[in-house]
């Protein structure tokens, strides 16, 4: 199948049940993808599928465990059966478990490069089927700076992240000719749940190292995406993307 510019493009969107994932979804529900929301909770999924419906968007709901790495292929199938096609793919659900690496058990380090880069890495492989027989795609990957530069206590978390950046531009070289982007946006510090606890002293060193002296918002990575996956995107490719209010500059 040929994607032509009047088709309506779908996008898949890991972790889409809340923080970057859910503004992600609605994003690019606004530019018009019919958005196939991710994640394990199916319940929130369904609350942000009505959120989207009710501004007049497509979504529907896939339930998803990347901890199941053998349930993924056949997820990402199901969903490029369904839907007939399957453009867009971002890949944004993450976890961690940081600790200092003196004390990090060898089972924490894996689960998260088992969630944060293997999880990605057959999503990537199933999505890039439908996409080469398109001869169109976007992949989406959601990195860290962390992955970027490093970052105290999260040893197995920024190897998965770097890991992440190796595989896309891997990805980038080996779908390029067939009209596959993929890039990777790499958020600074973002108000979600995933950062709601670090201590005031943490957030206040980070906020004295940004240019812009904010905490990023969901809506903040979500635009950098929007761009990204967008048909306009189709000369970028193989690229880290910095989007964290001048943190890092790299
Ligand atoms: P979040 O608020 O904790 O949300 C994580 C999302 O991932 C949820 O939708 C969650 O849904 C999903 N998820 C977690 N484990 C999963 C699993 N095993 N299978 C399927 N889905 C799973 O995180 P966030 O802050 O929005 O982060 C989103 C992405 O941005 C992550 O890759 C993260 O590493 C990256 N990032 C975040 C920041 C930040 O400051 N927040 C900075 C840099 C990078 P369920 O629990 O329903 O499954």
């Amino acid at each position: 199948m040929v994607a032509d510019a009047g088709a309506k493009r779908v996008a898949l969107i890991t972790g889409a049940s809340r923080g970057i994932g859910r503004s992600v979804a609605m994003r690019l529900a606004q530019s018009g993808r019919h958005v196939v929301l991710a994640a394990r909770t199916v319940e929130a999924l369904e609350g942000v599928k009505q959120e989207i419906e009710s501004h007049g968007g497509l979504a529907s709901v896939q339930a998803m465990d990347l901890s199941d790495s053998g349930s993924l292929q056949a997820g990402v199938e199901k969903i490029a059966a369904d839907h007939g096609r399957l453009d867009i793919v971002v890949n944004n659900a993450g976890i961690t478990k940081d600790n200092l690496a003196l004390r990090m058990s060898d089972e924490d380090f894996l689960e998260v490069l088992r969630v944060n880069l293997l999880g990605a890495f057959i999503i990537c492989r199933a999505a890039a089927r439908p996409m080469m027989r398109q001869k169109f795609g976007r992949i989406v990957n959601i990195g860290s700076t962390s992955g970027v530069i490093g970052n105290a206590g999260q040893a197995n978390y920024a190897a998965a992240k770097a890991g992440l950046i190796g595989m896309t531009k891997s990805l980038a070289r080996e779908l390029g000719a067939k009209g596959i982007t993929a890039n990777v946006v790499a958020p600074g510090f973002i108000e979600t749940d995933m950062t709601a606890n670090l201590p005031q002293e943490v957030k206040d060193r980070v906020l004295e190292a940004m240019a812009l002296r904010r905490l990023g918002t969901p809506e903040d990575i979500a635009e950098a995406v929007a761009y990204i996956s967008s048909d306009a995107a189709g000369f970028l490719t193989g690229q880290v993307l910095c989007v964290d209010g001048g943190l890092t500059m790299c």
